[in-house]
């Protein structure tokens, strides 16, 4: 008989994201008003289909598994050097390069219970061991909790999403300051930046290279790109030549790399989405407003609504998928009473506010 190791059949089956595709032939559908996952609705800049267009005919070729062009730019776009960029299939992928890489069998993975999950799967499947902080009442990663953990039990990796999924909220420069000061000099920090685009560059933790500390981001959401799946990790040029032993060197898609640098070209055109996802997010407010439920103000691509129990938030988005709107609900408290909705278009808008105001209005509250 063929059997994975013991530490692989130890891992309970499991189907982290079932995506739209699968839930439209469950449920017999033919369209879906996709908002559920944070994918831009405004897609690539047209610069960038542009460029992929054009580059499709050579799709015979590998890509450059250097990825040098595109890191090159970004090195410009970060001011440092291309030898401190990682490029990977998406923060997924560099995430999983990091959990290899710095985390032996047994070490210890510390995150946020209920945020973005790839990190536990990938920690899970090299065997690491995951401990966890709370989120504060209000939906915010707990800085304090995860410092008081991280001291404690000297974590090889500490995780954290900066703005936050699913909450949406942004914890600013000086708390972050003195959150990575603080933290165990030998702990390796992976902050996920997936949605920074969004947040004003101020407000950022500056850039400083360091060991200790991983920034990734992708062009997943603002730059419209997550079905080419591309992003990276700007970090000290010891771990860049660290991951560059265990990467997979042309697991870069070529027409990916072409997008990616053809959209950091184009600024503008990410200005745009990101004030289009600002009118989106003020939308959603003034529908919460109107249903007479609360939400979190978000600085990213989505917003939470309130439907006061997990029960009901779990109804609530059953109930739109029936009618054809695909939102998502976080899984854990405090969060797990929101329904989580992506910015839309304003015809995806609209078709989620009419959904939403029947839906509500069937489900006691
Ligand atoms: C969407 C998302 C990702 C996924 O990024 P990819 O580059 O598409 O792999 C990572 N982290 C967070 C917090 C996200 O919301």
């Amino acid at each position: 008989m063929i059997r994975p190791t013991p530490a692989i059949e130890a891992i309970p089956a499991t189907t982290p994201f079932v995506g739209p595709e699968q839930l439209m032939r469950e449920a017999g559908l033919r369209r879906l008003v996709r908002l559920g996952a944070n994918e831009s609705p405004f897609g690539p800049s047209p610069k960038a289909i542009a460029a992929m267009s054009a580059e499709l005919e050579r799709l015979g070729w590998y890509g450059d598994p250097e990825s040098l062009d595109l890191r090159d730019a970004l090195a410009q776009k970060h001011g440092c050097n291309q030898q401190q960029i990682v490029v990977g299939s998406g923060i997924d992928d560099v995430m999983g390069l990091a959990v290899r890489a710095f985390v032996a069998p047994g070490g210890v993975v510390l995150t946020t219970r209920g945020t973005y999950p790839t990190l536990n799967y990938h920690a899970i499947g090299y065997g690491a061991r995951l401990e966890f902080a709370d989120y504060r009442p209000d939906g915010t990663p707990d800085l304090d909790a995860l410092l008081e953990i991280a001291r404690r039990l000297r974590p090889a990796l500490v995780y954290l999403a900066n703005p936050d999924n699913p909450s949406g909220r942004f914890i600013g420069r000086d708390d972050m300051n003195r959150f990575c000061s603080a933290l165990p000099h030998d702990s390796l920090l992976l902050l996920d930046e997936a949605y920074a685009d969004f947040v004003a560059t101020r407000d950022l933790l500056p850039l400083r290279i360091e060991e200790r500390v991983i920034r990734m981001r992708t062009f997943s959401k603002a730059y419209g790109m997550a079905g080419a799946r591309i992003g990276y990790g700007v970090t000290a040029e010891s771990n860049v030549r660290t991951f560059q032993k265990i990467r997979l060197h042309y697991g870069i898609n070529r027409n990916a790399q072409v997008g990616a640098l053809a959209s950091l070209a184009d600024d503008a055109f990410r200005d745009r989405v990101v004030a289009a996802t600002a009118r989106a997010r003020s939308d959603y407010y003034a529908l919460a407003s109107e249903l007479g439920c609360g939400f979190i103000e978000s600085c990213t691509n989505f917003v939470c609504l309130d439907m006061e129990t997990a029960a009901r938030a779990t109804q609530v988005v059953n109930d739109l998928l029936r009618r054809g709107v695909w939102v998502r609900k976080p899984g854990a408290p405090p969060l797990d009473r929101y329904v989580r909705v992506s910015a839309g278009t304003e015809p995806m808008r609209r078709a989620f506010a009419g959904a939403l105001r029947q839906v509500v209005a069937e489900v006691p509250a």
